[in-house]
């Protein structure tokens, strides 16, 4: 079997490429930062990084394979769901954004601009949640969740992913977004 075949992950955008990475930290030490030292952008729409965790030094490396027509940031992809991050792993990510925009009214220009854009990250991320329901459904399927955190999130509360739930949640955001673009 060809490593294509065997461990490429399939990726819908660079965008898509680095939030995997930060799911998945240093398998011996569990470090998070990964500066890969070495990009290498191959002719069949391979993205292959490779470096060392700067805590245990370990060896780490991430092979994708690029859609054929990936997406330019800041999205993660088209309507199609990813292959590769499940929708609980982005209603985390959804959350945490959120929290980073969440900012006093007198913060500084400096912070309003960190905030917004973890806003529309927690945008993104709730966008990309609604991408794995499929059309008449109301719920996510509970097949969508296939990593550890993303089943554990929804056997703490499968209701959270109701297209109601979503939506709403989806719409909070937006309003958030829209009220750090003023001013
Ligand atoms: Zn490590």
């Amino acid at each position: 079997m060809s490593e294509t075949e065997a461990t490429m992950l399939v990726a819908r955008s660079t965008t898509e490429c680095h939030l995997y990475m930060v799911l998945h930290p240093c398998e011996r030490c569990g470090e998070a930062d990964f500066p890969w030292s070495r990009h290498d952008r191959g002719r069949d729409d391979t993205s292959v990084y490779e470096g060392e965790c700067p805590s245990c030094r370990a060896p780490r490396r991430f092979a994708f394979a690029l859609a054929p027509d990936p997406v330019p940031p800041p999205a993660y992809g088209g309507p199609e769901p990813s292959q590769i991050i499940d929708p609980g792993e982005f209603l985390a990510m959804g959350e945490r954004a959120a929290q980073h925009a969440a900012v006093p009214p007198d913060a500084s220009p400096y912070r309003r601009a960190g905030a917004r854009e973890a806003a529309a990250d927690a945008v993104a991320a709730v966008e990309e949640v609604l991408k794995f329901l499929p059309p008449s459904a109301e719920t996510v399927p509970e097949a969508a969740f296939t990593s550890a955190a993303g089943r554990e999130l929804y056997a703490a509360d499968p209701a959270r992913f109701h297209r109601d739930r979503l939506e709403a949640e989806l719409q909070a955001h937006r309003q958030a977004l829209l009220a750090l673009s003023r001013g």
